[in-house]
């Protein structure tokens, strides 16, 4: 870690009298210093030489190394972003994204969006002509070769956390391959913080090679001994037992003898809240003479200034707990952590090609996740893991996490991919292949929606312009039906609501039951998503003030996003001729557009108060959060925005319907497969 104090110090001796009239250099100084402390610096040249040289350039470092926040400065003073031209940086989550960026302009001294910013899907936080390092997400990036196939106005492109494999990534390196051989200047690098860069050389140096077309660059980290802690039984509920672990370990010997930060994983934002909550019942009675505790939240739903908070340094005397998702495994490095708890699990995307259903998974975590977890608490000094579950579970891991293009659905992809002109996807050079099964659904899924052609399987009007929408094909299908239903003003709104979660807050310290109460106060009968409607209405009408929203337990900044992404969604209305009306309040002509987006989804209740899925017959539980959570639906019937496996598999934003609405999209569908198999 940094002295702030000594850096100053040394500063006043050479430079007091620029400090003293120019207080604010000495954060200057002392960022330049901590820069230059990076394992990366000493390769500057030879890493500036390789880029130069090769094509593409295969980094490879340990977390924290520097490899985000400063190989695209590097670039940047060595004039890759001279003549207008940008660097662009990928990441596989906004937060991260978002974060560096912010990091990254203090560096370079530049306001956030000016020489240094971000683009993430609704939110643009760059400028056109003085942008010269962009981080964005690798979605973001895949999104402009529809609009710039040869992604011409960047000389580099930084291709980040690549080891992760997200969809998009993988779908980037198959693109940029191409882009490479029609503008061979355009420059790659691909950054990995695990070894394994051996497939990343062989995909780029494959036929026909070329010379100096990619080459390998490993950067040893610096990396202290981390002793690893088991238990002997998989931990009953990981939550409770990682608040545990942290809370002993902070109170051994009253908390003065271990210092160091305290890192915890756990899978997404409900979890972390609820830890939150566990501490917060727990802090009052630590003894007033023991070290403070301060817990801090790391996931997708805070703002920009709430995710900044984790990278204080502590304060003397008290310990920081940063609660994390999977965002702190590679893509964000905290210092001053010491301590990490592993819960030894992760939420990813899955989708079932044989339901056609797509879920959240909470699962267990990779080997070489818990390997890397396990190595943010030897960053800067010898430290501890405690992993809550026992050393027999690293047997039964699988070695990595499968790329998500591997299980996912892909029908936004492989519109996005028709839509780049890929129209065999088969020539596609893919990373990994996704598996038959998955494309063949999409490519039915796309076919059933008129958005490919059924002969030739090309590209119709209407997906051409779908594509061109940043939202799922099924929210897609939703704005385009609300012509018919007459309900575009409605349907605009439930889209961005969706598409921004976390609209209800849980006010600190009393989970659940304050958010519970103002929910119902804009209940509809209909289900969730009329609610949210509702939820939207009101805030627009109480003049969009965050008074209003805290007293209402619902998030100013959600739904200032939601405004925003409403009028981008509007845009592309108008844009494409959809009008906006209103639905009047009838509900139902409300309710059949939704159906004629989420068809899929559709699921019928039992008399145990659970659903079962139309496609698939899977058992269903309603999420405590949904309105519909008590009652059984008059209809007997309902579609869901989304699904998410942990121990049970819950369905949340729920909208009551009719089931032969169904029948009008899903039936026709379902009916001719059922006969005749896949074709
Ligand atoms: P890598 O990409 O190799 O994992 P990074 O470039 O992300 O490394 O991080 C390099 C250093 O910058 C780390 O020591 C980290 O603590 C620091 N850093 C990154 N983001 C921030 C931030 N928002 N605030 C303070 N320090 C940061
Ligand atoms: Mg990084």
């Amino acid at each position: 870690t940094t002295a702030p104090g000594s850096s100053l110090d040394r500063a006043t001796e050479s430079e007091g009298a620029l400090l003293q009239s120019a207080p604010v250099s000495t954060t200057f100084i002392s960022l330049q210093e901590q820069r230059e402390r990076l394992p990366i610096f000493k390769y500057k040249q030879q890493l500036l030489y390789a880029i130069e040289t090769y094509g593409v350039t295969i980094v490879v470092a340990e977390t924290g190394s520097g490899k985000t926040t400063q190989l695209p400065q590097y670039l940047y003073e060595a004039g890759w972003a001279a003549n207008g031209n940008v660097i662009a940086c990928t990441q596989p989550r906004r937060v991260a994204a978002t974060s560096v960026a912010t990091r990254v302009a203090q560096e370079v001294g530049s306001l956030l969006g000016d020489e240094v910013g971000y683009t993430i899907r609704f939110e643009d936080a760059s400028d056109k002509e003085r942008t010269r390092i962009k981080y964005m997400t690798d979605g973001m990036l895949f999104r402009e070769t529809m609009v710039d196939p040869l992604l011409s106005k960047y000389s580099v492109i930084m291709i980040d956390e690549a080891h992760e494999r997200s969809l998009y990534t993988d779908l980037l390196l198959g693109v940029l391959k191409k882009i490479r051989r029609k503008r061979p200047s355009l420059r790659l690098i691909i950054s990995s913080a695990t070894l394994d860069a051996s497939m990343f050389l062989d995909y780029f140096s494959s036929s026909p090679p070329q010379p100096f077309e990619a080459t390998v660059l490993n950067i040893p980290g610096r990396m202290y001994p981390v002793e690893i802690a088991y238990l002997s039984e998989p931990a009953e509920d990981y939550v409770r037992e990682a608040v545990r672990v942290v809370w002993n370990l902070h109170m051994q010997g009253g908390g003065k003898s271990v210092e160091g930060d305290v890192l915890v994983f756990l899978t997404g934002r409900e979890e972390i809240e609820r830890a939150l909550y566990e501490f917060s019942e727990l802090l009052p009675t630590l003894p007033p003479n023991a070290p403070r505790l301060n817990v801090l939240a790391l996931h997708a739903g805070l703002s920009t200034a709430d995710q900044l908070q984790v990278f204080q340094p502590s304060e003397r005397g008290t310990r920081k707990v940063v609660i994390s998702t999977n965002i702190a495994e590679a893509s964000v490095t905290i210092d001053g952590i010491r301590f990490v708890v592993d819960s030894g699990f992760v939420k990813m995307r899955m989708f079932n090609p044989t339901t056609s259903l797509a879920s959240l998974v909470t699962q267990p975590i990779s080997f070489s996740s818990a390997t890397q977890r396990a190595g943010r608490a030897g960053r800067t000094a010898p430290g501890i893991c405690y992993r809550l579950y026992p050393p027999s579970a690293m047997d039964t891991m699988p070695k990595s996490t499968s790329p998500e293009i591997t299980r996912v659905d892909l029908t936004t992809p492989i519109l996005q991919l028709k839509a780049l002109g890929i129209d065999d996807l088969m020539k596609f050079e893919w990373v990994s292949a996704p598996p038959a099964e998955s494309v063949l659904r999409a490519l039915e899924a796309l076919v059933n929606a008129g958005m490919l052609g059924r002969e030739d399987a090309r590209l119709t009007d209407i997906g051409a312009k779908v594509a061109e929408v940043p939202v799922d094909i099924g929210a897609a299908r939703m704005l385009w039906s609300s012509k018919e239903f007459k309900c575009g003003e409605e349907i605009l709104t439930i889209a961005a609501m969706v598409a921004v979660q976390d609209v209800f807050v849980i006010p600190d310290g009393a989970p659940g039951a304050m958010a519970e109460l103002e929910r119902r106060k804009f209940t509809t009968e209909e289900g969730d998503h009329l609610t949210l409607l509702n939820v939207y209405n009101a805030f627009i009408k109480f003049g969009k003030s965050s008074r209003w929203c805290s007293s209402h337990a619902l998030s100013f900044r959600a739904l200032s996003r939601a405004v925003s992404i409403r009028a981008q969604l509007k845009k592309y209305m108008s844009r494409f001729d959809i009008p906006t009306e209103s639905c009047q309040g009838d509900s139902q002509r409300l309710r059949r557009c939704l159906v004629s987006g989420m068809w899929r989804n559709g699921a019928k209740w039992v008399a145990d108060g659970t659903y079962r899925s139309v496609r698939g017959n899977v058992t269903l539980h309603v999420h405590p959060t949904s309105v519909l959570f008590t009652r059984k639906p008059r209809s007997g019937w309902v579609v869901f925005h989304e699904m998410e496996e942990t121990k049970k598999t819950q369905i949340r934003v729920l909208t009551e319907i009719e089931p032969d609405w169904l029948l009008e999209y899903g039936h026709k569908y379902l009916d001719k497969h059922a006969g005749e198999g896949r074709t």
